[in-house]
């Protein structure tokens, strides 16, 4: 096996290995600059990405470089830090070893050896045994797949004018969004946003205005997450903005160009649409099945793998895992399901570098505990609803709250900066600077697919966990 070379640290030095460079990976990293370990950081991607504003990436508000920022960049003045562009592709755990992917043709080296290893792989969109679906319907979790949600987006206004066929035009300008959670009431909000204030007036032979955007979620209201109260006030923003909301529906069926939903009690219904984005659940990075394997701890059905009150894998007190990776095992037992949000992961991420600071210096670290700090999400230009501790907001001050906490949690003083200059532009002028298609529309495949059991099954559960 060859191991990745450092001879940037003294070889005696206690070898930390972080994989992710997300919001949990990043915390770890930071927590352990400077400290007398020598840290290798690796990731798939060279950079940090900060997903809660994917979506606007997605819907041409703001532009890839705003929301991610290079990994390197972060660490580059942490001299015990060291950056590896590598993916991850297993772990031999007696040996303490990370394996990699082969990259045979550069020679590069297929494992990295550790003492204490930290892993946040974090998760991805689960399409509920349906994988098919995921090029129909794309996600916006990843920088990729939002940049092509946003062709398929303003490529479906463009058609939309080209074509003269009216049925073809319908479908072009429906946008079908499934997944009631934050990330579905975001997207179509801004879906809605663009068709009647941004494109308005951008096209000769279609009003954007007409656009249909359906939200359609299988359980019986939005924002599951959310106080009653709130999701009903998001549903009527929605419903003000023109989105049609769809609670009580579950998506059966998913083809290149209609989605198929289901009611109670009532007949299957076949939406056409050209453009289906996908926002319902998620599941674990599969190192966590991995991990969970490995040694033997339980994983559950959304793949997160239970680890100790202390994030430690259970009989491997050299390894923790954090993030949307897993479930943490309380006080009496049993088992706590922490929401798949960014404060879980960057509070672990902090928890994970204190205990290995405390760990060299023989002190003793209490078991992790997570500080809820609320719930937001937002609706379109100047509104938005939070749940702060028990105080709910919502309209203008719940927007500017949202304004405000993801400033703060954005990485990079010059991402923050950019941002709050595009928002404001935006904000004035009613536009969007990002509105650009990069990839050409997809090709409508003619094979209809039979809803199956496991998408029935998968889409009933939509929107369970996280974000969603
Ligand atoms: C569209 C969207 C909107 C969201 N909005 C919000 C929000 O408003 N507020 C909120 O609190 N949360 C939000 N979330 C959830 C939040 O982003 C996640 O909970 C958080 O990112 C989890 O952090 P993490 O460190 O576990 O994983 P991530 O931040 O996902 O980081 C995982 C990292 O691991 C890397 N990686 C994965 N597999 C490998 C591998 N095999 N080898 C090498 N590297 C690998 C990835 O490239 C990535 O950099 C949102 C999520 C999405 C998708």
């Amino acid at each position: 096996m060859d191991h990745a070379p450092d001879t940037s640290s003294p070889q005696s030095l206690h070898r930390v290995v972080v994989i992710g460079g997300g919001f949990g990976g990043v915390r770890v990293v930071q927590g352990l600059r400077n400290a007398n370990v020598q840290v290798t950081l690796i990731d798939r991607r060279n950079f940090h990405l900060f997903q809660p504003l994917t979506y606007q990436i997605a819907t041409g508000a703001l532009s890839p470089g705003q929301v991610a920022y290079p990994l390197r960049a972060l660490f580059k003045s942490a001299p015990n830090v060291r950056v590896l562009l590598a993916e991850v592709s297993g772990f031999d755990l007696a040996g303490r070893d990370v394996l990699l992917a082969d990259v045979p043709e550069i020679g590069a080296p297929t494992s990295v050896p550790y003492d204490t290893l930290v892993v946040a792989a974090g998760s991805s969109y689960s399409y509920f045994g349906h994988d098919d679906w995921a090029d129909i319907a794309p996600e916006v979790k990843s920088l990729e797949s939002a940049l092509t949600v946003r062709s398929r987006i303003l490529s479906a206004f463009e058609q939309a004018e080209l074509t003269v066929e009216e049925s073809i035009r319908q479908e072009e300008m429906t946008f079908v969004i499934v997944g009631g959670g934050p990330t579905g009431v975001e997207v179509a909000g801004q879906i809605a946003e663009l068709a009647r204030d941004t494109l308005r007036r951008n096209f000769r032979n279609i009003d954007s205005r007409d656009a249909r955007v359906l939200l359609i979620d299988a359980g019986d209201r939005l924002l599951s997450t959310f106080p009653p109260s709130l999701s009903a006030k998001a549903a009527r923003s929605l419903e003000r903005l023109g989105v049609e909301v769809m609670v009580n529906h579950m998506v059966v069926g998913v083809e290149p160009r209609a989605v198929t939903v289901a009611a109670n009690g009532a007949e299957h219904q076949r939406i056409p649409t050209a453009t289906t984005i996908w926002a319902a659940g998620v599941k674990a990075s599969g190192l966590a099945d991995e991990l969970g394997r490995a040694a033997g701890a339980e994983v559950d059905r959304d793949g997160r793998v239970t680890v100790e009150r202390d994030l430690t894998l259970p009989g491997h007190p050299e390894v923790m895992v954090l993030g949307d990776m897993v479930r943490v095992r309380d006080d009496r037992g049993g088992v706590v399901s922490l929401p798949g949000v960014a404060p879980v992961a960057i509070q672990q991420g902090q928890y994970a570098a204190r205990l290995i600071r405390d760990r060299l210096e023989n002190r003793s670290t209490p078991a992790f505990r997570y500080r809820d700090k609320g719930n937001l999400a937002t609706i379109g230009r100047a509104r938005a609803v939070a749940d702060i501790r028990g105080l709910r907001l919502s309209g203008f001050l719940a927007w500017w709250v949202w304004l405000g906490v993801h400033l703060w949690y954005l990485i990079g003083f010059q991402n923050r900066l950019l941002v709050i200059i595009q928002w404001s532009i935006s904000f004035f002028t009613h536009g969007r600077g990002a509105r650009l298609v990069t990839e050409p529309p997809p090709k409508a495949d003619e094979a209809i697919k039979t809803p199956g059991r496991a998408a029935r099954a998968g889409a009933a559960a939509s929107a369970s966990r996280g974000r969603g």
